[in-house]
């Protein structure tokens, strides 16, 4: 394994449009450590006018890379997959660097994000349109998928590698080609894979990366400009209305992956250690950074006391402290503002009448860390309960029946996942049912899998990624209609 120093100098800074180049005038911007609250390096911060040479080259790319065989472009995203695995510890240990999270929790993520190559290279030769006598018996019913040519992907700083691999990765295999605005936290971990991508054959122009510090200006003329066909964006709910708003102008396709509030229900005839299993999963996987994340936990009143002593009992195991260090199972949070964020909300519930059971206390600086803290008696109105917390904070609620179960866990304008444990497949099925989510977890405590369609409802958004339905987000479907 490479030094963090080695690594760092090896890892490419200048913007990725087929190859490295400096943005205009030179301009750069800051990487933190979350784990120091001091930089790691400067990368390039792209101009508009460069995110307007990155579509330049995206549309001039696009053309040869659709009409590229599919066989070839999986072969491409084939190794491309190869080469992430092989550069497992690198990957891991840049993101924990730049993200902050404890590096097992980064060498799952690189193991995860690196599958979506692997199983859309397998998608991209079943890309399949029909044929079909019409009803009239008159004519021929053709059905043929195209790509819908140049994506804008957006992305958070939560999951730096996998949120950017979901989207390139179907996009790549449809014959779509992709611009990726990083989030400014975290742009290191998507600067190294568009290396990588080139490194492993992908034409010139098929992938490049912005790297900026003002979002907002950068990706305007793009979304602007009738050349861009679709914008793919994973992050906050309030700036993906905001991008909804300003795709309406050109009426560009959407996909929105966007924050969660999930529910974890217990009811009164799950198997309890079952449940604490996956409640610390649900609960602290990416230390709580995750839109999967369980935010809230409803327990019926009967096992309410028995969860919170063994859930109490598991947390206070977890190890807070740098990423990097091998004892950490928790890392520091990515920012002061998450830090601020985490606080208040834990203070909020407390002064309306919450009780710590664990932690909630951050400890003090250099860096952003809090630890992990359970509360009990959280009271109606606690923000806690509505704001997604994004953080290693479990509030416990109970309740008595399962109706009011359902309804506690659909109270929310979100609607990413809910997680249900229960020993009872009726209950479990006609629960899950009713759950106002795109996702459920059975007696499971993690759902993400690049075999499924993972994507929200409500105001967590629309369109889905992974599984088959991952690569349809890529297509457009055109109507022959023959004589
Ligand atoms: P965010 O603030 O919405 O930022 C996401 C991305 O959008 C970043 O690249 C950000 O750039 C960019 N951005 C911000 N304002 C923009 C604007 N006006 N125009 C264009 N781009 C803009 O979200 P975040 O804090 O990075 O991520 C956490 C959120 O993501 C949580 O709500 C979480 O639930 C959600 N999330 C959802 C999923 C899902 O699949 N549903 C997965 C992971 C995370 P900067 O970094 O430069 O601000």
């Amino acid at each position: 394994m490479v030094s963090e120093s080695e690594l760092l100098a090896s890892v490419p800074t200048q913007l990725w449009i087929g190859g490295p180049v400096d943005a205009t005038g030179g301009a750069t911007f800051p990487v933190e450590n979350p784990a120091t609250g001091e930089p790691l390096t400067h990368v390039a911060d792209a101009s508009p006018e460069d995110a307007v040479r990155a579509l330049d080259a995206a549309v001039a790319a696009q053309d040869a890379w659709a009409a590229t065989p599919a066989r070839e472009r999986g072969e491409i995203l084939r190794a491309v997959y190869e080469r992430i695995i092989a550069r497992t510890e690198d990957f891991a240990l840049l993101m924990t660097l730049e993200m902050g999270k404890a590096l097992p929790e980064s060498r799952n993520e690189v193991r995860y994000g690196a599958e979506f190559f692997r199983w859309f290279s397998e998608e991209a030769v079943r890309i399949h349109g029909r044929y079909q006598t019409a009803p009239t018996g008159a004519g021929r019913i053709i059905v043929h998928k195209q790509p819908v040519g140049p994506c804008l992907a957006i992305t958070p700083w939560n999951f730096p590698l996998a949120m950017g691999t979901r989207k390139i990765g179907p996009a790549l295999a449809a014959g779509c080609t992709m611009i990726v605005k990083p989030a400014s936290a975290t742009p290191l971990t998507m600067l190294l894979l568009a290396q990588l991508c080139s490194e492993a054959g992908l034409p010139d122009g098929v992938l490049s990366v912005i790297t900026s510090s003002h979002s907002g200006a950068v990706t305007e003329p793009l979304l602007n400009d009738s050349r861009l066909r679709k914008l793919t964006f994973t992050g906050s709910t309030g700036v993906g209305k905001k991008l909804v708003e300003k795709s309406a102008n050109k009426l560009l396709r959407t996909s929105m992956e966007l924050g969660g509030n999930a529910p974890f229900v217990v009811f009164d005839d799950a198997d309890i250690d079952e449940a604490v299993k996956g409640a610390m999963l649900a609960k602290l996987r990416n230390g709580g950074e995750a839109c999967t994340a369980a935010n809230r936990f409803h327990v019926h009143n009967s096992v309410r006391e028995e969860f919170i002593e063994k859930f109490a009992a598991a947390m206070s195991e977890v190890k807070l402290g740098a990423g990097a260090d091998p004892e950490t199972t928790l890392g520091p949070l990515i920012n002061e503002e998450q830090l601020t964020t985490v606080s208040e909300l834990v203070d909020d519930a407390v002064s309306k009448g919450a009780q710590v059971r664990l932690g909630g206390k951050a400890p003090g600086g250099p860096g952003y860390y809090y630890p992990a803290t359970l509360l009990s008696d959280v009271p109606e109105g606690a923000r806690i309960l509505s704001e997604e917390v994004f953080g290693p904070v479990a509030p416990v609620i109970g309740f008595d029946t399962e109706e009011q179960g359902l309804a506690a866990a659909n109270d929310t304008e979100f609607g990413l996942v809910a997680y249900i444990y229960t020993r009872d497949l009726n209950r479990a099925l006609r629960v899950a049912e009713g759950l106002e989510s795109g996702m459920v977890g059975v007696n499971r405590g993690v759902i993400s899998d690049p075999a499924a369609p993972f994507g929200g409802v409500k105001e967590s958004g629309f369109g889905r990624e992974g599984g088959f339905e991952g690569i349809e987000e890529y297509l457009s479907t055109k109507y022959i209609a023959l004589q």
